[in-house]
């Protein structure tokens, strides 16, 4: 994994000079979804401390086991309403933001009289706005025509910072064209709250042509991790 690990930064510091971008100023999540608690741990130990997760029950039982190692916990899959309090006990980042109630619920305190896990909840929590890029909602987030009302809302709420916008390339689309679409909501929502000026965006697949859209956090896992295990 060190050897693919070190592959894919080699990799995004190339997209990113071709783009004439500091590399610096990338985050690369490393998306463990599916892998065992030893392989995050064995990121931890080569310093690729942001990792993402998209199932609420396996990334609170992996930060469990992995407290104490400084990772960065980015939630980065669908999450029901009822799951947002548990998740502000491990989580820093939550990609993946597209309803208002589910901002409401994240707004909340986590539960009161339990342990955090790890550094976060007494901190504010990172949230990106998902926008989905085809008319199939199926894959998460908003229609760009929502997503203005819904990020108001993050910035209404107490101890959620919004960070930017959030998307995945749809199927049979050019990512480089989808996200072209992802840059201009961004711009857009820039001018309603100039700090939230993130844009997560770019997998495996498809990360170069995210950096050249202006992608600042990127969410990897197999070019990283190798492939996953059967999906349970
Ligand atoms: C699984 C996943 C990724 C990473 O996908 P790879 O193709 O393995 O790089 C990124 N973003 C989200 C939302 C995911 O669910």
């Amino acid at each position: 994994m060190a050897a693919r690990l070190s592959a894919v930064r080699a990799d995004i510091a190339d997209a990113a000079r071709s783009a004439r971008r500091d590399p610096a100023e990338l985050t690369t999540i490393a998306v463990t979804k599916f892998q065992p608690a030893s392989l995050v741990r064995e990121l931890a130990v080569l310093g690729q401390l942001d990792v993402g997760e998209n199932r609420h029950q396996e990334a609170q039982a992996k930060a469990v086991e992995l407290e104490g190692l400084g990772l960065r916990w980015h939630f980065v899959g669908q999450l029901q309403s009822n799951k947002a309090r548990q998740l502000r006990r491990y989580a820093s980042f939550v990609h993946s933001v597209d309803r208002i109630s589910l901002v409401e619920a994240l707004a909340a305190r986590p539960d009161d009289g339990k342990e955090l896990i790890g550094a976060p909840g007494r901190e504010p929590l990172g949230v990106f706005v998902q926008l989905s890029l085809s008319d199939d909602l199926g894959r998460g987030g908003v229609p760009p025509a929502e997503l203005e009302a819904l990020a108001e809302r993050v910035l209404a709420a107490p101890g959620l910072v919004l960070l930017g916008v959030m998307a995945v390339a749809p199927l049979g689309e050019e990512p480089a064209r989808a996200f072209a679409r992802l840059r201009e909501a961004s711009d857009g929502l820039r001018r309603l709250a100039p700090a939230a000026n993130a844009i997560s965006a770019g997998m495996s697949g498809d990360f170069r042509e995210a950096i050249a859209a202006g992608a600042t956090h990127l969410r990897i896992g197999t070019a990283i991790t190798g492939s996953r295990p059967e999906a349970r």
